[in-house]
């Protein structure tokens, strides 16, 4: 694996809330950490995943690994109502667009008030890590959640950089996680099966 180096956050703090989304995209994040020496608190708020099952699928996966290593894991609200009350009629967006900024200003918003409540100065999402992402468009909702607060600060840094990506990968296959098929809503498991179907591929484990 390529050798990590260590990482400073913004003002030199030593606690980071980081806002998690699923196992395989926080493993490499908490590992940088905690080499890192910084004290992490994971924060698992995603009402975003569809259905049911799968977020609870995702969310167990993510809690194990956190007490591999001794992390603190903050189990957050499923206020799935919330999540499509705010995404309303914008059912049909495709994946990048204004839907997911609504998602992850919701995700990143909630996160930053834990973090405030807390007294966290700092905090960070996985959701960038992921080459499937807009990083531009997930620091911007975790940048703009931090404003909100004062003395908070989203830590923008580049996961992916350093070798991220490619250990982010190795994790996923030395711990066996679950890999899953889809963003997560159930607008992107509709997606899914849609190309799915049209490149002649079984659907997702999960139908809508
Ligand atoms: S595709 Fe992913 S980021 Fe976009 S709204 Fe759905 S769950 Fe959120």
């Amino acid at each position: 694996m390529t050798e990590r180096q260590l990482l400073i956050p913004p003002y030199h703090e030593t606690q980071v809330l980081l806002h998690s989304c699923c196992a395989p995209c926080s493993g490499e994040i908490m590992q940088a950490l905690i080499t890192s020496q910084l004290e992490i608190t994971v924060f698992f708020y995603n009402p975003n995943i569809h259905p049911r099952a799968e977020y609870e699928l995702r969310k167990q996966e993510n809690k194990t690994f956190a007490e591999k290593y001794g992390v603190p894991f903050i189990d957050a609200d499923y206020d799935v109502d919330n999540w499509f009350a705010r995404v309303k009629g914008l059912e049909q967006e495709p994946e990048r667009g204004r839907r997911c900024s609504v998602c992850f200003d919701l995700r990143l918003w909630r996160t930053a008030l834990f973090a405030h409540e807390h007294g966290f100065k700092v905090f960070t999402s996985s959701l960038g890590i992921s080459r499937w992402k807009d990083m531009n468009q997930v620091n911007h909702s975790g940048l703009q959640a931090a404003q909100t607060f004062p003395n908070l600060s989203y830590w923008a840094y580049n996961w992916r950089k350093q070798g991220g990506s490619q250990r982010m990968v190795e994790i996923t296959r030395q711990e066996n996680f679950y890999r899953q098929e889809y963003c997560g809503c159930v607008y992107s498991l509709r997606d899914a099966n849609q190309w799915r179907q049209q490149q002649g591929r079984q659907k997702c484990r999960w139908q809508r």
